[in-house]
């Protein structure tokens, strides 16, 4: 029977086929009673049989790509993974407690790294998350899936998962992946944003999908309504057929209406259009011809899907590449913003209990000025080759910025040193991301070039809500007066202390808000490039004055119920879609008729 799931949709487009079920089980392990024991046991012997395989596998293609050092971390799992003890302590706990096998593997595991973290040796306490590893790859094996699915993927899939990380997501074979669907997530996780950056329809916040399919059912996944539908009927996929031709039909007119670089407002204010990048993949003519530079690039997906840092030359390599296929677009370059739900496990296998308020981004960074100066380094280089400018994310006041920038200018006086090129009028801005950047606004303007708004983050840290957790995700409000109102205080400062100001977190590129911010005096916006075409027809479709007076009426509102009618209200009667429908609305701001 088809089952209708409501979710969050992250990424716009109807997808119909077959599912993909990837690590559907939620990280809790069962616990459940069996009557035999051996036949338990013999099923432990199987997943550790699959380990063994896939542990060899592993072995011989990291000694091939990245060299045997590295090689040398699996031998020693397998090692583990064939100690003397481990199973007789298995079979022993099996016929003592009648418990399932992973619950037991589970326990040992713990059991392990607990005698490991009392031992008042580094070494040993180091080997704690090679035992994790391990545990996992046999609770992985014993639940029949297939650890290394998403690389390679061999028909075009839907992929179901509870939770798909972002370095899982930048490595997936997108050429056949149709759509996502998962259990966790929110609009501004890392993952949902890849999604759109790949354009590839994603529903997030369902729950329990993932235990609800088998490998190959049928599912529907409508990204722009957050639809997900399994086993639908005929008449079900029928309809749906029909909604993916009207949005594709829809994405093409607007895409062809507005594909002119300068977005104008009726009323002829040029309003910037940015687009946001992860990978270097996703500069293309096409990119280049719906917008006027990058206002984001995120060169952390760089020090993803690795097991060690990329070397300087090597970061040089790619931002050059960057830089100059975009050029003479302008590019803004953000330093390395890891931690939060972007973990580099070589980098940092600690496990905060508040990952989002821990050590990540910028913080990372000053701690670790080694990696933060080559970063630099490889960033400054690159700018001979085009139109650069360099940010630092998640600054929290005045000390950190002046912090950051006093290593930028040991980095520069380097280079300067040894004569090596570098564009010496390269910008340096700081995002506002933290409630407490947003109060310094003014003293941080004295310290920078620029501004550029993360709201993703500057929501979470204002709203107290983490932005990747689905429990929370309805109280994660872009719409709230606090947010409104902190944006507006942001964009007074930069043009009162003249200094350019962007957003270029997700709201952005969200149509509900476009003539908001313009009306509040945003005059450039970045978000993913899925969004610009929409995001153009809503620039074309704003008149300044109408824009600033709402806006205001906004500001002045202090319930995030009502901000929410009057905006979905205002895009009512703005019914900025039809004007393309009805073929009134010509491209760029030119009057309709
Ligand atoms: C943001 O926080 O709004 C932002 C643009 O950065 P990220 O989404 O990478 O944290
Ligand atoms: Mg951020």
């Amino acid at each position: 029977m088809e089952l209708f799931i409501k979710g969050i949709g992250v990424s716009p487009g109807v997808a119909i086929g077959p599912t993909l079920p990837f690590r559907v089980h939620t990280t809790d392990v069962p616990q459940y009673s069996i009557d035999d024991p051996v036949a338990e046991l013999q099923r432990y012997d199987e997943a550790v049989e699959r380990v063994r395989t896939s542990l060899t596998d592993v072995i011989h293609r990291t000694a091939d790509e990245v060299g045997d050092t590295y090689a040398a971390i699996f031998r020693a799992h397998m090692e583990m993974l064939d100690d003397v003890t481990l199973r007789p302590d298995i079979e022993r706990l099996l016929n003592e407690n009648h418990l399932n096998v992973e619950y037991l593997v589970d326990a040992k595991i713990k059991e392990m790294t607990a005698a490991l973290k009392s031992v008042d040796d580094a070494s040993f306490r180091e080997r704690i998350s090679d035992f994790v590893d391990l545990g996992r790859r046999i609770l992985h094996a014993l639940s029949g899936e297939d650890e290394e699915s998403l690389d390679h993927i061999e028909t075009p899939s839907i992929v179901v998962a509870h939770e798909l990380t972002p370095s899982e997501t930048a490595k997936m074979d997108m050429g056949n992946t149709l759509a996502l669907a998962t259990d966790e997530g929110g609009p501004t996780s890392h993952m949902a944003i890849l999604a759109r950056a790949f354009e590839i329809p994603a529903v997030v916040g369902l729950r329990h999908v993932g235990a609800r399919v088998g490998v190959g059912d049928q599912v529907i996944v409508d990204g722009t309504s957050g639809q997900v539908i399994l086993r639908p009927n005929p008449a079900t996929v029928e309809k749906y057929m029909r909604e993916k031709e009207r949005q594709d039909q829809e994405r093409q007119a607007l895409i062809s209406a507005g594909t002119g670089k300068a977005s104008k407002t009726l009323d002829g204010t040029e309003i910037e259009t940015l687009a946001n990048i992860e990978l270097p993949i996703e500069v293309t003519d096409s990119l280049k011809d719906q917008c006027q530079g990058v206002g984001l690039y995120r060169t952390e997906y760089l020090y993803m899907n690795r097991t060690s840092l990329p070397t300087e030359d090597e970061q040089f390599e790619v931002y050059k590449r960057v830089v100059q296929s975009l050029a003479p677009l302008p590019i803004t370059m953000r330093t390395l913003d890891i931690g939060g739900d972007k973990m580099v496990s070589y980098l940092s296998d600690h496990k905060e209990s508040n990952p989002q308020l821990g050590w990540r981004s910028i913080r990372f960074c000053l701690d670790r000025p080694d990696i933060f100066k080559a970063q630099l380094r490889a960033m400054f280089r690159a700018s001979a080759y085009g139109t650069a400018q360099i940010m630092f994310p998640m600054i929290t006041g005045v000390d950190e910025l002046r912090e950051a920038m006093r290593v930028l200018q040991q980095v520069r006086d380097d280079l300067e040193a040894r004569d090596v090129p570098f564009d010496r009028d390269v910008k340096v801005g700081s995002m506002i991301e933290v409630a407490s950047a947003v109060v310094l606004a003014e003293d941080l303007a004295r310290e920078c070039d620029f501004f550029s708004i993360g709201t993703n983050d500057l929501i979470q840290y204002c709203l107290a809500i983490d932005r990747v957790n689905q429990r929370t995700a309805p109280l994660y409000k872009p719409h709230h007066p606090a947010v409104m109102r902190m944006l507006k205080q942001v964009i007074d400062v930069a043009r009162k202390t003249n200094i350019p100001c962007s957003i270029c977190g997700e709201m952005a590129g969200d149509p509900l808000f476009t003539e908001t911010l313009i009306g509040m005096g945003f005059a450039s916006l970045s978000m993913s490039s899925v969004s610009l075409p929409r995001i153009h027809a809503e620039i074309a479709n704003t008149k300044l004055l109408a824009a600033k007076r709402f806006a205001n009426k906004i500001l002045k509102t202090g319930s995030g119920s009502e901000i929410k009618r009057l905006l979905t209200e205002r895009a009512k009667s703005r019914d900025t879609l039809r004007l393309y429908r009805t073929g009134k609305q010509a491209p760029n701001g030119t009057t309709p008729t």
